[in-house]
């Protein structure tokens, strides 16, 4: 079965925003084994709106489209889609119904245009939409006597992303016989090129399942995916190569493993958690250049506050010295960005807050403040526990802008809480 994706929105083209829809989907679409051979992106004009979805129909069988679904005049997805499968559009009161509780739980009026949302396509399959307002559609039919399909999914990833997996994947699946299941296995210290070096036998020998590594930000990713006539014996299939996985060179560097992408994203703090669940640990930070990103992502986790206690952002020396007990004289003789500091702030945290670990950072996220010694992107980490206190630097230089280095050290950090709790430093 070949899919096509065409994201629509003028941003996309003008490149205000980045096309992760896309790039979402062309992912999920490779693990499901499907083919796609072309992707289109369509500003919000109908006439090439049109163009390019009948374009689209005549070489794909499942054609799907992000976008232009919201209750903006500009929102012409719809109606483009109707026009090539030659249907009409009618009122859907379940989905007005759904418009109207979704407003009352966030407080907010509706507006009438809102109700423009509830018009779908006549034989239109809904997805309802949890969260937010434009549903989703699949359109089928046959067009010059050749069965087609389309699916139509909002544009704000956190609409697409979450239907596309709960809804957009099981029907996409049901147009096979066979089920699909992937499984991430999360690599930190080891590169793309040096997992995918290690794993070249395995990736070549094997179809299915297939393994395929992926380069993330803070981590490598390894794929596992298996297609298989049922459920259970794709996951048996996955577990298997999963194994052998961790039998090879690159098996040392699996920290965590997970099988949706919500929780890939989240792998790091996700594994650390656990890890101090299973110790019995509390945790706590101490953060200067990272100014508590650390502690935000512990709070994106549901349930954190069992293992989280708190942490202090201490981004000028005074709360280093005065509230951490950082000395007076190491800030003088070794300066803020020193593994000396770094040590005293992680004890200093576990002191204030009563944490059975604690971790802090100190560092340069730029782009000014580098000095020859210490260049933007040096960052000393410290960790400290019952045992003592572990300190270390990293250098997140090269290219990394201040965001990068503060994203990739909040991921570093908490890789190091768990390499303690795992006994490894
Ligand atoms: P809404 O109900 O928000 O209007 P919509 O389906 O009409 O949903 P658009 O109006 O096209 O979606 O886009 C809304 C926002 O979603 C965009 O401003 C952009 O931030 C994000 N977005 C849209 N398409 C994409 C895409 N392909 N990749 C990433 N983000 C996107």
């Amino acid at each position: 079965m070949i899919c096509e994706i065409l994201c629509v929105g003028t941003e996309l083209l003008l490149g205000d925003i980045i096309n992760t829809d896309g790039a979402f989907i062309a992912r999920e679409i490779a693990a499901l084994g499907f083919g796609s051979y072309h992707q289109t992106v369509v500003g919000d004009n109908p006439v090439r709106l049109r163009e390019a979805v009948s374009t689209a129909l005549s070489r794909c069988d499942v054609l799907i489209m992000t976008g232009g679904l919201g209750p903006t005049c500009d929102d012409i997805t719809k109606i483009a889609a109707a026009e090539a499968f030659g249907v009409g559009m009618h009122f859907d009161e379940s989905i007005r119904d759904d418009l109207v509780e979704f407003f009352a739980k966030i407080s907010r009026r509706m507006t009438d245009n809102n109700l423009s949302q509830a018009m779908v396509p006549d034989n239109g399959i809904v997805f309802r939409n949890k969260w937010g307002t434009a549903p989703g559609l699949a359109l089928e039919g046959e067009i010059d006597g050749i069965m087609k399909r389309a699916i139509l999914l909002p544009g704000p990833p956190s609409e697409c992303e979450p239907m596309f997996m709960e809804c957009v994947k099981p029907y996409l699946a049901a147009l096979s016989d066979e089920t699909i299941y992937s499984r991430n296995l999360h690599l930190y210290g080891i590169g793309e090129s040096a997992a995918e070096d290690i794993l070249r036998p395995l990736m070549e020998e094997s179809v299915n399942p297939s393994v395929a590594p992926y380069a993330c930000e803070h981590e490598v990713r390894i794929r596992v995916t298996a297609r298989a006539k049922s459920l259970e014996e794709a996951r048996t299939m996955t577990r298997e190569m999963s194994d052998r996985i961790y039998k090879t060179d690159a098996g040392q560097y699996i920290f965590a493993e997970t099988d949706n992408p919500f929780d890939a994203k989240n792998a790091v703090v996700t594994a650390m958690i656990a890890e101090l669940r299973k110790h019995g640990m509390t945790f706590a930070t101490a953060e200067s250049c990272t100014a508590g990103m650390i502690g935000s992502t512990v709070g994106d986790i549901p349930g954190a506050s069992d293992v989280f206690v708190g942490g202090i952002i201490s981004y000028a020396n005074e709360v280093k010295e005065n509230v951490l007990g950082v000395p007076h004289e190491t800030l003088e003789r070794v300066g803020a960005v020193s593994e000396e500091c770094a040590g005293y702030m992680a004890q200093g945290s576990r002191r204030t807050t009563g944490a059975g670990i604690a971790v802090s950072v100190t560092g340069i996220a730029g782009p000014g403040g580098g000095t020859p010694e210490k260049p933007v992107g040096t960052v000393c980490f410290g960790v400290a526990d019952e045992k003592g206190v572990y300190t270390t630097t990293r250098h997140f230089n090269g290219r990394n802008d201040r965001a990068k280095i503060r994203r990739l050290t909040t991921a570093y950090a908490m890789m190091l809480v768990i390499r303690r709790l795992r006994g490894e430093i």
